[in-house]
């Protein structure tokens, strides 16, 4: 670990098995407490399937969980994710917009299946599902059923050779646009965060028309540090978040032990005092 790196007490970005994460919403909020975190928002992709449980997992050990999820969204045809925090999991808005996505992972992976197969593979499409099981269905589920069939070596292979953004480009242009869904979820009174900026394929420029209307159609936060980022674009998120007025958001994007670098509340550390972090409302 660098001094740039630090074991906090919160965490606003994390998976688990309700998507693509490896631990239950429980296990993952036992490993929460193990850490000494405080505060947790389980924010799978396009669920809230697990925030229940995580809720009484996290009553019981005394650790605050704020109800979340990270919704994919698109901004003139390119994919973006958007984690929505402190909504009531009754809320009908976060219900209808999860369903939504749902329906069309769904739809999405047999077009996946099918574009794989004119690449010569197997259809993939129901060992994905199940694989899925009850979990969103999503790429690296196609990626792990890749790897058990000898397709690919590992996970990282499936992902370069064949389920990448610029592999899978035509079946890309799926999810509901930014002013489609933003003013709705907005409207519901729930905090609405655009996640790890950095790893979008955008130009600086690009980057900050993004922000532009990711403001202007209800946007309330974005995340300065996403895990291992470097420090340098910390600075440069922390920038953006006090030109355009975003809250501070930060987390792990933990989806597993896979290795030192991800951990339950572990991001570059941020300079907190020269922004206005989200979680001091909570
Ligand atoms: P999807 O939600 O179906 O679009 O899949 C995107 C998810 O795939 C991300 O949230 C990551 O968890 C995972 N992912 C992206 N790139 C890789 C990679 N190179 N290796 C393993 N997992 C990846
Ligand atoms: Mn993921
Ligand atoms: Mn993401
Ligand atoms: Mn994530």
């Amino acid at each position: 670990m660098t001094s740039d790196q630090a074991y906090q007490r919160i965490d606003l970005h994390t998976h688990s098995t309700a998507s693509d994460g490896k631990l239950t919403p429980a296990e993952l909020v036992n490993l929460a407490h193990e850490e000494h975190l405080d505060m947790l928002a389980l924010t799978d992709h396009d669920t809230i399937a697990g925030v229940k449980i995580a809720q009484q997992a996290a009553e019981q050990l005394g650790i605050k969980l704020i109800p979340g999820c990270e919704l994919s969204v698109a901004w003139n045809k390119i994919p973006l994710h958007m984690v929505a925090l402190g909504f009531n999991t009754d809320c009908f808005v976060i219900q209808h917009w999860t369903k939504r996505n749902q329906d069309v992972r769904l739809q999405r992976g047999r077009q996946i299946a099918d574009l794989l197969c004119k690449k010569g593979l197997p259809d993939l499409y129901n060992k994905a599902i199940e694989e899925a099981g009850e979990s969103q269905l999503g790429r690296p589920h196609f990626a792990k059923v890749m790897v058990r069939e000898g397709i690919v070596k590992d996970m990282n292979r499936a992902f370069d050779q064949y389920l990448g953004n610029k592999r899978i480009g035509q079946i890309r242009d799926v999810w509901p646009q930014l002013e489609e869904i933003m003013p709705d979820l907005k409207a519901s009174g729930c905090e609405l965060v655009l996640a790890h900026p950095k790893r979008y394929p955008l130009t600086v420029t690009k980057l900050k028309s993004v922000l532009t209307d990711f403001k202007r159609y209800g946007g309330t936060g974005i995340e300065v540090a996403s895990g291992n980022e470097r420090p340098d674009h910390v600075r440069f998120l922390e920038r953006l978040s006090r030109d355009y007025e975003l809250k501070a958001s930060v987390g792990s994007d933990f989806h597993g032990p896979f290795g030192p670098w991800t951990q339950v509340g572990r991001f570059t550390q941020i300079h907190e005092q020269e922004v206005m972090p989200i979680w001091y409302q909570w």
